[in-house]
């Protein structure tokens, strides 16, 4: 190991290099680091190292060692270390903005992208052991991605939020307020987090990366104030003045009611990034309107997708505004549509898009009525595939990227033992608090194949149920059914506007 002087000097040669780190900054950033780690300035110059491995692995040893941290502060601590060598929020945003208006808004996004990356502000380390892999199924392909870098709580978060009391600061983590937060045991540090300022609508928004990278270049775009999420005719003004703006990048809401939404509805944002989601390269099942403006039909997709497309901005969003208004207060009881019963149940799931010189506008319809038989949502997966997927269905879900959560990895290595194991004790099964939940699919596999399996077949057909369950949790959102009574009450629908 170096002495801990000489990484803070690998370190700086990291940043002066991946961080467009200037020599006055470098000079600042170094006696920062020198009174954090309480050393002296190295007589070594620094060398290109492997910045995880070779630079913050052994910094956070030191800390650990030094009883400068606790275990478990190691993110938090890499976080402030990190936020000593990142360009500051205001440089950022001159750069990113001489970028945009001399050499491109392509050339300007990919620089605060590359600096989130060289931040460590989207960890790589744990992206790149996230699984995915891509499945084809009736109405085109699918993507499932296991995702490992978003902390699941573990027990001690969830008491030390249940018990606070204070009044909370940032107010979520959306707020702009989380810039330079040094985090707590509930909130990540943020003290590498950039953003970039852009108006929608004539309001004040901001543009981040998510840290999760749940695909290429997903961004947020956040409400400078803390107010809560709401689909109507602005929302539409919003998205498609964003992708006049970032004509490489899409811009979707999540629905603004419960279990059809998303995680966060405290804060109104929206999400973006490259157009890689499956939904986005499937054509038109029918057109059911056209005039000199605008093309408006049924997108050929497992759930309920109006698309508008046209040159015209306004036209496209005029035509948006009047699919939300009909959709809000539609209802087909021939079908199961009702759009009250005491609360409002008809939603939009919007997503812009450009498309050469088009505007398109993707809706998709969403419904979030409960009955005694669909106690979780009507238009949501049903229980059985609960062991999957339990939370809402957000917009990535609903265009065919499935987030699954971290702890399917080591369910499905597990599912795999059991099922190469020759007998399988479903007694035993039952007891097991982590399988349970699974014994429905295993058992599945068990009746539908000769035994005993082999580990390849075994991971085949665990991968192949996952895959099913997701082609049907889409079918479960689509309000109107993928079949010849709910099409024709989906052109019924359409025909209305
Ligand atoms: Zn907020």
């Amino acid at each position: 190991m170096n002495g801990v002087n000489e990484t803070i000097e690998h370190l700086l040669y990291y940043a002066s290099e991946n961080l467009d780190l200037g020599v006055e900054d470098i000079m600042y950033a170094r006696n920062q680091l020198l009174e954090l780690f309480q050393a002296q300035p190295s007589d070594k110059k620094g060398q290109p190292k492997d910045l995880q491995t070779e630079i913050l692995d052994e910094l956070i040893a030191y800390a650990l060692d030094k009883k400068m941290i606790e275990a478990g502060e190691e993110i938090r601590f890499e976080t402030k270390i990190m936020g000593l060598v990142t360009p500051s929020c205001g440089l950022v945003v001159s750069t990113f903005e001489e970028y945009r208006d001399n050499l491109g808004i392509k050339v300007a996004t990919d620089y605060l992208y590359n600096i989130s990356i060289a931040s460590n502000y989207i960890r790589l380390c744990d992206i790149k052991r996230n699984i995915f892999w891509c499945t084809l199924g009736k109405y085109g392909k699918v993507g499932i991605t296991i995702n490992l870098s978003k902390p699941e709580k573990d027990p001690k978060q969830v008491l030390a939020e249940k018990s606070f009391q204070g009044k909370k600061y940032p107010k979520c983590a959306l707020c702009l307020e989380n810039l330079g937060f040094p985090g707590t045991l509930t909130h990540p540090a943020r003290q590498t987090l950039r953003v970039v300022p852009i108006e929608l609508n004539g309001e004040k928004w901001h543009l981040q990366y998510s840290p999760y990278v749940y695909y290429d270049e997903h961004c947020i775009a956040l409400n400078d104030n803390h107010v809560p999420m709401e689909i109507n005719a602005n929302t539409f003004a919003r998205l498609l003045d964003f992708v006049e703006i970032f004509p490489h990048y899409f811009l979707g809401s999540n629905a603004d009611l419960p279990i059809v939404g998303g995680s966060i509805l405290s804060h109104d944002h929206y999400q973006g990034g490259k157009k890689v989601l499956p939904m986005f390269s499937r054509p038109f099942r029918e057109i059911i309107y056209q005039d000199d403006n605008v093309v408006m039909g049924i997108k050929d997709w497992y759930n309920s997708v109006v698309t508008i497309k046209g040159k015209n901005k306004q036209a496209v969003h005029k035509m948006a505004d009047r699919v939300l208004k009909k959709w809000i207060a539609y209802s087909d009881e021939s079908v199961g549509i009702l759009a009250y019963t005491t609360d409002r149940h008809n939603t939009i799931t919007p997503i812009a898009s450009m498309c050469g010189d088009e505007f398109v506008m993707d809706l998709i319809l969403r419904n979030n009525r409960t009955d005694d038989k669909h106690p979780f949502g009507i238009y949501h997966p049903t229980e059985d595939m609960h062991n999957i997927k339990k939370e809402g269905i957000g917009l990535i879900e609903a265009m065919g990227l499935f987030v699954l959560p971290g702890r399917l990895q080591a369910e499905i290595k597990e599912m795999i033992s059991i099922l190469v194991s020759g007998e399988v004790d479903f007694i035993e099964l039952k007891e097991n608090p982590r399988m349970q939940k699974h014994m429905h699919m295993i058992a599945e596999i068990v009746a539908e194949n000769n035994q005993p399996l082999d580990r390849l077949t075994a991971r085949k057909l665990v991968l192949k149920k996952i895959e099913n369950a997701c082609f049907r949790i889409l079918e479960c959102t689509a309000v109107f059914k993928n079949n010849e009574e709910g099409q024709e009450a989906f052109i019924r629908f359409i025909k209305t506007i």
